[in-house]
């Protein structure tokens, strides 16, 4: 997805506030109505109605009249609100290129005003399943709303403390710099995900480094879940990366067994496919 910044430059507190009121209706309502989005705003002169206009216009929400008039944000005006907040508390100052798109979520490159850059994610739970749930006409009848705002951002908060809490204990993880919403900033990591890597100086090490990285992990008493060739990354030197933690479990998980076996079998396989490896290591 695009991320036209530009926009957020124009948009005036007015605009904030009343994105933020359609935001603080979706607490209750899949859809906003027109007059409640007004109440929470409470704009004089009765500006709400053409302050929504010119968020339409920019895609910060969208419009829909089926049942009643009323409005529900978009990820794009999911986006600005969070970005705005960041860039208010100083974490940031502008947002670059696109340098990931996962699964569930975009990465973007951020800047301080001193140029240190960082990488911003923008998780987007419920992107995947939204046409799925959408075709389910009878679970949605008894469903308020599709709650993908509240899933992604349970899915960046998940993600952020996960990463603090690896961090303090010595884990290879990006620095966990700051959370909003559904967008977490951390480190930049240096290098590719492992996927892109044809070769490697010293595959035995590699492969025995990211296995131990597997068991201290469980040994904390935590399963990656989605520990693969895609969540790793690996610099120039060699020094490996763990990246995309929102999925991570317990070892006291009904399942955690399961999902253990899963990750070391997905390294397994990834590194018997693609590099000569003799372990020697704790396999
Ligand atoms: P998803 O949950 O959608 O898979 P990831 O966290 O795995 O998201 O990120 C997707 C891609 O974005 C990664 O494969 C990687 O290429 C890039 N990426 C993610 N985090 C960083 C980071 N901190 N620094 C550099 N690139 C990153
Ligand atoms: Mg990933």
């Amino acid at each position: 997805m695009k991320l036209d910044v530009d926009t957020l430059r124009y948009l005036v507190r007015e605009d904030f506030k009343v994105l933020t009121a359609v935001e603080m209706g979706m607490t209750n309502h899949e859809i906003v109505p027109v007059e409640v989005v007004d109440r929470i705003a409470h704009l004089k002169h009765g500006g709400t109605f053409k302050v929504l206009k010119n968020l339409l216009k920019h895609k910060l929400v969208h419009h829909d009249s089926s049942k009643y008039d009323g409005y529900r944000l978009t990820y794009l005006g999911y986006d600005f609100l969070a970005i705005k907040a960041l860039v208010n508390r100083g974490v940031f100052s502008s947002v670059g290129r696109q340098i990931g798109v996962g699964k569930e979520s975009d990465i973007f490159e951020v800047a301080t005003e001193d140029g240190n850059i960082m990488a911003m994610k923008l998780h987007r739970l419920g992107r995947v399943s939204f046409r799925a749930v959408k075709s389910k006409r009878d679970y949605l009848r008894h469903r308020r709303s599709y709650n993908w705002l509240y899933l992604s951002r349970l899915a960046a908060l998940k993600e952020y403390a996960f990463m603090k809490a690896l961090g303090v204990h010595g884990f290879p993880v990006p620095i966990a710099v700051d959370r909003n919403r559904h967008c977490v900033i951390m480190s930049l990591v240096q290098g590719y995900p492992l996927v892109q890597v044809k070769q490697l100086q010293n595959p035995d090490e590699i492969f025995d480094r990211i296995m131990s990285l597997v068991v201290r992990l469980a040994e904390h008493g935590l399963i990656h879940c989605d520990f693969n060739e895609f969540n790793i990354m690996i610099d120039d030197d060699e020094k490996i990366t763990m990246i995309d933690f929102p999925q991570m479990v317990s070892v006291s998980h009904r399942n955690a067994q399961m999902y253990f076996d899963r990750d070391v079998e997905c390294i397994l396989k990834f590194f018997s496919k693609r590099f000569v490896v003799h372990s020697t290591g704790i396999a």
